[in-house]
């Protein structure tokens, strides 16, 4: 046995799971509204309610309480997989050399390989409380359809879920893991919606777009009675589930004494890094401490270091409402030869407003260099990451580097999201050196941005 002052996995009892989601809007200074993108005036709760459950719109406009606690139901279903360990690197530590401490927490360990299981499960519960029988949703690399189908199988709620074309061919797995829970999987852009039939013309043979079939499933759930729609990442609500990471991620270093000086997250929507950042982000916002955060994002999606901050909208077809944050524009979709994930064209609206405002650091890498970490990590640590995951990794790997060249012990948290093993033609690609990376340029982005206007 390893002999060391900390475990290498703290666990924390069920009793010590966090019984209130932390609601970081509460201690920052009030957001910019959701619009509705025909009025552009301020969304109203009822506009939201025909497209979200009540229960995850009264979360989504609230922005005074501090806590909101879990219902029992959902803590029940959290400890089929939580609390989840939190990890301390040290054979990465190691292997870097670096006399800075390393941990992770470590959200992989659920069958739908993700964090997205924690908002999932409180979807389809107020989904169920409300007696809405259907949810619709879209997925792209998977992890969120699968979660959901995880939810809703247990919930017993019917769930048609858009499968992003390209993904569901280069993924028939994923879509048999959600048809096993009994989810309808449809490949989109499809004919089964107005949105959908009108993209075919426009673009027969295209392989779609996550804001395609957000576009889908928003329709079928606007025009369905007793049908809602649910999205596994960018809105408010999603980022409030996911403080349980934070939660969780904070009672298990005080355990140990353990203070982080930086905090890593990857982000596609931003809600697995705004959920491990919150209730650490809340000590800095009320003066309480100081920590380093860092958003990390691929070099071929750079929505926070290369997008602009305005309102736009969350898909293709236009039909969501507006949210002001940090986009590349609706219309921009990744390279196909990008193959990393976190490939969404915005940012959620709390990310975007600390990053504004200078409260948290945000930057991008390159897919190859995130492979490189993967690998390093694998070999290391034992643990396949998600290639969403290994963003952190890069990031985490080379601030501890730094560590090394300056002799500094700094204490690094980072979230590793998902497992990788859905993803293994991404790896493919890296082991044959195919992988390449793709940069876009900036009259690219000016055209994607430019759209964002009309
Ligand atoms: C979806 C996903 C992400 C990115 O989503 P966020 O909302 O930015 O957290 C990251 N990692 C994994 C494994 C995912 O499935």
């Amino acid at each position: 046995m390893l002999k060391q002052p900390i475990p290498t996995k703290i666990y924390l009892s069920e009793e010590e799971m966090p019984k209130a989601w932390y609601n970081l809007r509460a201690d920052m200074e009030k957001l910019p509204p959701l619009l509705n993108p025909k009025t552009r005036k301020p969304c109203t709760q009822e506009e939201l309610e025909a497209i979200f459950s009540k229960g995850c719109v009264a979360q989504e406009l609230n922005d005074t309480d501090r806590y909101i606690s879990i219902p029992d139901d959902i803590r029940d279903f959290y400890t089929m997989y939580r609390p989840s360990p939190l990890v301390r690197a040290y054979w990465l530590e190691k292997a870097l050399g670096t006399p800075a401490e390393i941990y992770y927490k470590s959200e992989g360990n659920n069958t739908s390989g993700s964090h997205k299981l924690n908002s999932a499960v409180a979807q389809a519960y107020y989904a169920k409380k409300e007696g809405i029988t259907s949810l619709t949703t879209e997925t792209g690399a998977g992890q969120w359809g699968t979660a959901l189908s995880m939810a809703c199988a247990f919930y017993n709620i019917d769930l048609t879920v858009y499968m992003v074309k390209v993904s569901s061919e280069q993924k028939p797995f994923r879509r048999e893991v959600m048809r096993t829970y009994g989810a309808n999987v449809i490949p989109s852009p499809s004919e089964t919606t107005n949105i959908g039939r009108e993209i075919l013309k426009k673009h027969p043979g295209t392989g779609g777009s996550l804001g395609c079939a957000i576009s889908e499933a928003v329709e079928v759930a606007t025009s369905t009675p007793n049908c809602r729609y649910g999205l596994g990442s960018v809105l408010n609500h999603v980022l409030l589930h996911q403080s349980v990471i934070g939660l969780e991620a904070k009672i298990a270093l005080e355990k140990y004494g353990v203070k982080p000086d930086i905090i890593i997250g990857c982000a596609g929507g931003g809600s697995n890094l705004g959920g491990l950042i919150a209730p650490f982000m809340g000590e800095k916002l009320r003066g309480e401490q100081d920590y380093r955060f860092i958003a990390v994002e691929p070099k071929s999606c750079p929505s926070l270091t290369r997008g602009k901050y305005v309102y736009d909208f969350g898909d293709t077809g236009r039909i969501t409402p507006l949210m002001k944050m940090y986009t590349l524009g609706h219309d921009f979709i990744p390279s196909a030869n990008h193959s990393g994930g976190l490939r969404y064209h915005g940012m959620n609206p709390v990310i975007s407003a600390l990053y504004d405002q200078g409260h948290m650091e945000a930057t991008s890498v390159e897919q190859t260099r995130v492979f490189e970490a993967a690998t390093l990590f694998a070999k290391t640590e034992g643990i396949l990451p998600a290639p969403e995951s290994s963003h952190a990794i890069r990031v985490a790997i080379d601030e501890a580097l730094k560590c090394k060249e300056s002799g500094e012990k700094k204490v690094i948290l980072f979230g590793l999201t998902g497992t990788g093993y859905f993803d293994l033609t991404a790896y493919k690609n890296f082991n044959d050196k195919t992988m390449v990376d793709y940069v876009p340029t900036d009259e690219e982005i000016e055209q994607s941005l430019a759209k964002i206007q009309d």
